[in-house]
C-alpha cells in the first residue's frame, strides 16, 4: 500500500530550510494497521502529510497504491485526495459541521462527491458505536463522540488508506481505548489500510505493527511477538515498557547499509563523527575510534 525510500522533504522559509524529513524508507502493506510513533518534531506529521496528498515530497521515492505522489499531477491528487486516502486529525472541529446530525455530517463528503449511500453512512456510524445517536446535532455530542463521527467522516468516501495524526491526543485514556478499538474494527471490516501517529508508546503497543521515528528518519522497527497478546487491548500500561514486552525491536536498516544507532548509545561511549567498527563472524561491533583515541 505504502512504499517510501529515500523520502526527503525540505520546508523553506526565508532564509532557513528545514529538512524534516532525510530519506525516510517505510513500508507498509494493504490492510495493515500499524503506527509510527515518535517525538515531537521527529517528522511524523510531516511523513503523514505528505502521504495524505497535503504536502508535496521534495525528492525520494513515495508510491501509494498505484500513485507516485512524487510526480502526481494536481489534477490527480485532487482525485486521490477524495478517493484513496482519508485523514483523521487529534483535534477535528475544523472538519465537522456543528449545526447538521452525526448523519449528516458523514454524508457530506458523499454529497460532495455524488454518490450518497445512507445506509453505508448508518453503518459507519454503527462501527463508531453511535448507532443510538446519529441524529443529534454535532454540538450536542462529547469531544469523544465527534472524535468518533471525524473517524466515521474519514471513511465516507471509502478510502483505500486512512492516516490518523496523533488521533486520541485530545482525549481521556477510556476514550483512547476504545478509539483504539473502533480502528481495528474498521481495520478488520473494511480492510482498510490504518496508520496511526503517535507519540504515546501505550496507544502504539495496541497494534502489531510500530515504527519509530526519529530526526525524520525510520530507526527502530517493533513487531509484535505473539498475534494472541493484546487483542482486547489488556497490555501492561507502563510507557515504554509496554512495547518491549510485546513487540520485538530491530534496527531499521536501508538499501545501501544505513542505520541509525541511538544518541544515548553514542554519547556513552564518546563516539561523535567517527567509530571503530568490527565483525567478528557474527556480530558487528561498533567502538569509540581506537587508532584516535588515547592521546
Ligand atoms: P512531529 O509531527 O513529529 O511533531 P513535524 O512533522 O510536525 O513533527 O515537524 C518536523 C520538523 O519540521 C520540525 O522541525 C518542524 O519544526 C518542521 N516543520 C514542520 N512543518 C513545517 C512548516 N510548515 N514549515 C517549516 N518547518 C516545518
Ligand atoms: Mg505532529
Amino acid at each position: 500500500m505504502i512504499d517510501c525510500e529515500g523520502l526527503v522533504k525540505i520546508y523553506k522559509t526565508d532564509d532557513l530550510e528545514v529538512v524534516a524529513l532525510q530519506g525516510l524508507n517505510l513500508k507498509v502493506e494493504e490492510g495493515e494497521l500499524m503506527a509510527i510513533i515518535g517525538n515531537s518534531g521527529s517528522g511524523k506529521s510531516t511523513l503523514l502529510n505528505t502521504l495524505g496528498g497535503l504536502d508535496r515530497p521534495s525528492a525520494g521515492q513515495v508510491k501509494v497504491g498505484p500513485w507516485d505522489l512524487l510526480k502526481i499531477t494536481e489534477e490527480d491528487l485532487v482525485k486521490y485526495k477524495r478517493e484513496t486516502v482519508g485523514f483523521i486529525w487529534q483535534n477535528n472541529a475544523r472538519n465537522l459541521l456543528p449545526y447538521l446530525s452525526a448523519l449528516e455530517n458523514v454524508e457530506m463528503p458523499m454529497i460532495l462527491s455524488g454518490k450518497v449511500d445512507r445506509e453505508y453512512a448508518k453503518q459507519l456510524l454503527e462501527w463508531v458505536g453511535l448507532k443510538e445517536r446519529m441524529h443529534n446535532k454535532l454540538h450536542q455530542l462529547s469531544g469523544g463522540e465527534q472524535q468518533r463521527v471525524a473517524m466515521a467522516i474519514s471513511l465516507s468516501n471509502r478510502p483505500k488508506l486512512l492516516l490518523a495524526d496523533e488521533p486520541t491526543g485530545s482525549v481521556d485514556t477510556a476514550t483512547s481505548d476504545l478509539i483504539m478499538g473502533i480502528f481495528r474494527r474498521l481495520n478488520k471490516e473494511l480492510g482498510v489500510t490504518i496508520v496511526i501517529v503517535t507519540h504515546d508508546m501505550t496507544l502504539a503497543s495496541k497494534v502489531d505493527r510500530v515504527v519509530a521515528i526519529r530526526d525524520g528518519l525510520t530507526s527502530t522497527e517493533f513487531i509484535k511477538r505473539n498475534p494472541n497478546i493484546g487483542e482486547g487491548g489488556e497490555l501492561p500500561q507502563t510507557p515504554g515498557k509496554g512495547l518491549q514486552q510485546v513487540h520485538e525491536a530491530y534496527v531499521v536498516v536501508d538499501r545501501v547499509g544505513r542505520l541509525q544507532v541511538p544518541k544515548e548509545f553514542l554519547s556513552e561511549l564518546g563516539i561523535k563523527d567517527k567509530a571503530s567498527m568490527e565483525f567478528d563472524g557474527e556480530r558487528i561491533i561498533i567502538t569509540a575510534p581506537k587508532s584516535l583515541g588515547g592521546e
